[in-house]
């Protein structure tokens, strides 16, 4: 049997008349982490805005574990997924704690304490604790980012989309949030697509790198199979270089100006 997996097939967007998304086919299976990776401008962020049925695209199909998006209310595509989008710059007045609550977006406002205990062991996990009963509008950005990652995984739905969840993280809150992520697919079992810039990042993290550009998929693989230098150099166009470092490719730098001028 396989596994239930978000599916796309010949996905075309346009916001107005040049095409954002020009034929993408990938998947996300259960249990997987996926690292969607490209420039700025790539399509990234509509990519995953059409997975979650926030835009109509033009011609291809999505589906959600055999259900077609297209079609279908979005109160049942949240059953499906968390979306964690890629500004999170909205500040409510509202804890921390509360704001994690939200995800769970019960008709109700008073919270079970099963509900409250499955927040608290969100905050507990992605070491935040401490903060839950701070304001949002008091804590820093990368802090706002972490609540609303727990926000998302709080949800325990079967596939979770992150556009950049680690933008403005140190290197001990990015190594945290990653190991959360490794956590949702190999323990419970959810298949995450997750946005990235950092492409070492992506390379320790993912089964899988899709690297777009131009709204066409460039690449999509093994890491190992995926990151190399001509590829870096074409997607990009930077004099980037990949060496191997623990077996794994690993982005060693890139040339911020030419050499030997002047
Ligand atoms: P990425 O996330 O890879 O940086 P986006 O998906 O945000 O890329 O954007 C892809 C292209 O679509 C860009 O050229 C961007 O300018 C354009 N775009 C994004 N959002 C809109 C919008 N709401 N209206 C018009 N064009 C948009
Ligand atoms: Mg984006």
């Amino acid at each position: 049997m396989t596994r239930p997996a978000i599916e796309l097939r010949g996905v075309r967007y346009a916001y107005r008349r040049s095409e954002v998304l020009q034929g993408v086919d990938t998947r996300v299976a259960a249990g997987e982490v996926v690292a969607l990776i490209g420039p700025n401008g790539s399509g990234k962020s509509t990519l995953l805005k059409c997975i979650t049925g926030i835009l109509r695209p033009r011609h291809g199909h999505i589906t959600i574990a055999g259900e077609p998006v297209k079609g279908q209310r979005q109160a049942r595509i949240a059953r499906s997924l968390s979306y964690v989008a890629q500004t999170t710059d909205a500040v409510y007045p509202l804890t921390v704690l509360e704001s994690v609550l939200l995800g769970l977006r019960r008709a109700s406002w008073r919270h079970d304490p099963a509900d409250l205990a499955r927040a608290e062991a969100v905050l507990q996990r992605l070491g935040m604790a401490d903060l839950a009963q701070s304001p949002l509008t008091e804590i820093s950005g990368g802090q706002r980012q972490k609540a609303a990652i727990a926000r998302a995984l709080v949800r325990q739905t079967p596939f979770l989309l992150l556009d950049e969840p680690t933008n403005h993280l140190d290197m001990k809150h990015k190594r945290d949030a990653i190991e959360i992520l490794t956590e949702c697919a190999r323990e419970q079992g959810q298949g995450v697509l997750v946005v990235l810039h950092d492409i070492n990042i992506a390379v320790q993290l993912a089964d899988r790198i899709v690297l777009l550009r131009d709204g066409r998929v460039m690449a999509d693989g093994p890491p190992q199979a995926v990151i190399d230098t001509p590829t870096l150099r074409a997607a990009y166009d930077v004099d980037v270089h990949v060496v191997e470092h623990q077996r794994a490719p690993f982005v060693a730098g890139y040339q911020l100006q030419e050499r030997g001028r002047g």
